[in-house]
């Protein structure tokens, strides 16, 4: 059976030209890169070329660029060290976060007593950002603010710069989740006084367990993993090379074609989009996913008239991989934090969430492959009956 993939906010498959620069470094790189021999010195250069080339893309110096495993971890390091080293006392997040930070803040509440207050989405997604100057201003205690950028469900995008500057203004910290976002679009920290960030390689078609934690210079951070003094003490371990190299790969094929697959993307979208307007009858989109420019292109996240939990199931039994929500939420029984944010008590009873996510590989014909497939399914729960109206 020929495999369909949609499920890009997931993961992304290896490009081949990253998997050729890791498997040359598996072969000829084998030097610890804190080894002072050449062959160890080979492996520290290749490491800082990546590095650099981060740094150019962010708009930052290289110190201020940390590799890690996966953006899990970038987040964990961020969120535990700005409470255990740099004093923070209160969190203000989001229900609409990424499991990583959304366990590591209660983590955080029960482990070191931190009070986190939550900023509530509206229906759209979105975020009252003048609630949320309220909320920062209303306590003297040493806060972080951490707010996703491009949500991995719903594809909604935070006005970042926005927040960084009105954090900076109230002199609070502020981290920000940009693992869907980062490769995909420009990014210049020069401009956004954003403190933290993260990112992870395995979303622009790099490889999995490579990733890295952006730490403004001078914040004072501090690593969580302890030992060997790699990443400027702020990650022990030896480094990761091959992994390095492929993110440092996967970057740069992103960049030089920025413009080509966002224009792809885009345009597959919309064909999604239109395509299941016209042949879903009472189909819905949550957030601002529908949206070109308050929402990522590599998401659109579907409402579909009629409740099917097999969904997933019979999708990929006709060969198609897609989510119902975020990889790590897909497997549970219970709903999406942000899906419950975001539905209303009928749709959550009557609708099924559906994610479908895009690379620059996808076809429309595999689109058209998804809606026969959707149409049939629909069929079966005879859709034409529903009175949900488009929203
Ligand atoms: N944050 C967001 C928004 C994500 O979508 C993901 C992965 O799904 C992560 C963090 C975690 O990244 P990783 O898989 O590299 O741990």
């Amino acid at each position: 059976m020929e495999r369909i993939y949609l499920d890009n906010a997931a993961t992304t498959p290896l490009s081949e030209e990253v998997i050729d620069a890791m498997v040359e470094v598996m072969k000829t790189n084998y030097g610890n890169p804190s080894s002072t021999h050449s062959l160890g010195q080979d492996a520290k250069v290749l490491i800082e070329n990546v590095r650099r080339q981060v740094a150019d893309y962010l708009h930052v110096s290289p110190a201020e660029i940390i590799f890690t495993s996966c953006g899990t971890e970038s987040n964990n390091m961020i969120i535990k060290s700005c409470v255990d080293h740099l004093g923070v006392e209160r969190i203000i997040t989001s229900p609409m976060e990424h499991k990583c930070v959304a366990e590591t803040v209660l983590d955080m509440k029960k482990r070191r007593g931190v009070e986190v207050v939550y900023l509530r989405p509206d229906k759209k997604g979105d975020f009252d950002l003048v609630k949320l100057e309220e909320l920062i201003k209303s306590s003297d205690k040493k806060t972080l603010v951490t707010l996703i950028h491009a949500n991995n469900e719903i594809g909604n995008l935070l006005d970042i710069k926005k927040v960084a500057e009105m954090c900076k203004l109230n002199d609070v910290l502020f981290h920000s989740d940009t693992v869907q976002s980062m490769a995909h679009m420009e990014m210049d920290f020069s401009q956004i006084p954003v403190d933290f960030a993260s990112c992870s390689a395995h979303k622009f078609h790099g490889p999995k367990g490579s990733g890295f934690a952006f730490v403004r210079k001078a914040s004072g951070l501090k690593g969580i993993i302890t030992g060997g003094p790699q990443e400027r003490s702020l990650r022990a371990g030896t480094e990761n090379v091959c992994g390095i190299v492929g993110l440092g790969k996967a970057l740069e094929l992103s960049l030089d074609h920025m413009e080509q697959y966002a224009s792809h993307m885009k345009e597959i979208k919309n064909y999604t989009r239109d395509r299941l307007l016209a042949e879903i009858d009472g189909v819905k989109f949550n957030g601002r996913s529908a949206e070109e420019n308050t929402s990522l292109y590599t998401v659109l996240s579907v409402l579909l008239p009629f409740k099917d939990p097999m969904i997933g199931l019979k999708l990929d039994m006709k060969g198609i991989a897609i989510s119902q929500g975020s990889a790590c939420s897909s497997g549970a029984s219970k709903p999406s934090m942000v899906m419950m944010m975001i539905l209303d008590e009928e749709e959550m009873e009557d609708c099924t969430p559906l994610r479908v996510s895009f690379s620059h590989l996808t076809t429309k014909e595999e689109i058209d492959s998804l809606i026969d497939a959707l149409k049939e399914i629909a069929a079966s729960f005879n859709i034409e009956k529903t009175n949900v109206q488009h929203r």
